[in-house]
């Protein structure tokens, strides 16, 4: 049995806010923050994930903003358009979109292209997105760390193919993975278990935070209990692993959506969609520009910024919103201001939801992930209950003496 370092469990619950565990909710996670250590982190804006908290540096230093770059020319889809508006006119529904899925899969592979999940990009973007650029960051994720400092790993993270499978595709999975997935995480050998495992309980929290808002109640509330039975249920096989830590941590919380804004027809009552020429792309908290032309940029900023419900922020001004500044992101963005839905965008189209995220400013207390620190040696006091996610990077390192 090893007995030099320490395990640590590190789950990551996709969209889980700071304000929803509750006793009543999640009545096992509520117990081990009671002895352990609940923190309230700070939504990181746009779509970092839990990457602060692997690499130790924001969304910003790292280099990520969204999946979603102009360019055209290195575009993995530039050939497989013509095929994809054909998929994409494919019925609707669950059906349709298993369908499109598929098929969309099957032709980014044969066009060699394959970084980003297809089902997630309808045709009318595809066509305009390239591989987001490479991240030569020199801050190592937190699992190479480990490794090359001797200790074994176990981790899987989303993998967008998997992500994109959304709901009905992860239910499927979970039907007939879920066991092999927790034999997985459970799994020891002759040294004992590794030095770290790193897991995901993705989806369902997010879906339902999506549809009804943030508010503890209803389904949402029957999907937060069931994740903290599951989370209950590893944790009590785990028991007899010596020097056992968690860090149970999600992505982002979710925000109240008050208002929508059609940004389209904004665009287009000003004459200004159709001399955008494509160049644009609508997400549900944030639009992308790419604009080339300076009076049309020009005059597409004056107007977001006099008639929309956020902020449009030029290239030179990204990097004070967060925003790398490469201008494959575009060359102007338009930021929504919390609880604005953008429509139509090609997440939901016109499809009203009640919880949103990904905002470049989200203060409700509802929007803010969570952290549960579990285990004797966390150096849990000089962590602050309100903080970066970043912060949390430095006491994993210093749990296995690196
Ligand atoms: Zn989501």
């Amino acid at each position: 049995m090893k007995d030099s370092s320490p395990t640590l469990v590190i789950v990551l619950v996709d969209a889980l806010a700071a304000t929803q565990l509750e006793h009543q909710a999640m009545p096992f996670l509520h117990r081990l923050a009671r002895e352990g250590k609940k923190i309230s982190l700070d939504p990181s804006p746009y779509y970092a994930g839990i990457d602060p908290v692997l690499y130790g540096v924001s969304g910003l230093e790292l280099g990520r903003f969204t999946g979603y770059c102009f360019d055209s020319e290195r575009s993995p889809y530039a050939k497989a358009s013509g095929g994809l508006s054909l998929l994409d006119r494919l019925p609707r529904g669950r059906a349709g979109k298993l369908t499109r899925n598929l098929g969309a899969k099957k032709l980014l592979k044969s066009s060699g292209g394959g970084w980003l999940a297809p089902q997630l990009f309808p045709s009318e973007v595809l066509a305009k997105l390239a591989p987001p650029p490479a991240t030569d960051s020199p801050h190592p994720h937190i699992v190479h760390g480990l490794e090359q400092a001797g200790l074994q790993c176990r981790w899987y993270t989303r993998d967008f193919p998997y992500e994109g499978r959304k709901w009905l595709g992860s239910q499927l999975f979970a039907l007939r993975h879920q066991r092999d997935l927790f034999r997985w995480i459970l799994e020891t050998d002759s040294e004992g278990p590794p030095a770290l495992v790193l897991f995901e309980l993705s989806v369902e929290l997010d879906r339902m935070g999506h549809r009804y808002g943030p508010r503890l109640e209803g389904p949402l509330l029957e999907a937060a209990r069931r994740i903290d039975r599951q989370l209950c249920e590893l944790w009590r096989q785990m028991c007899d692993w010596p020097r056992l830590h968690w860090l149970v941590v999600s992505d982002h919380g979710m925000s109240q959506v008050e208002r929508t804004w059609d940004l389209r027809a904004a665009l287009q009552k000003a004459g200004l969609w159709d001399r955008l020429r494509g160049g644009t792309m609508i997400h549900s908290t944030s639009a992308q520009f790419s604009v080339p032309d300076v009076g049309v940029r020009n005059e597409t900023m004056a107007l977001l910024n006099e008639t929309g419900p956020g902020i449009a922020v030029s290239y030179d001004g990204f990097k004070e919103v967060q925003i790398p500044d490469d201008n494959r992101w575009g060359d102007l963005v338009f930021l929504a201001s919390e609880g604005t839905l953008l429509l139509p965008n090609h997440f939901q189209g016109r499809r009203q939801v009640a919880g949103m995220h990904g905002y470049h400013s989200s203060e409700q207390e509802s929007s803010r992930p969570v952290a549960v620190l579990w285990g004797e040696q966390w150096p849990k006091d000089r962590v602050s209950p309100r903080t970066v996610m970043q912060a949390l990077y430095p006491l994993i390192t210093e749990l296995f003496g690196l």
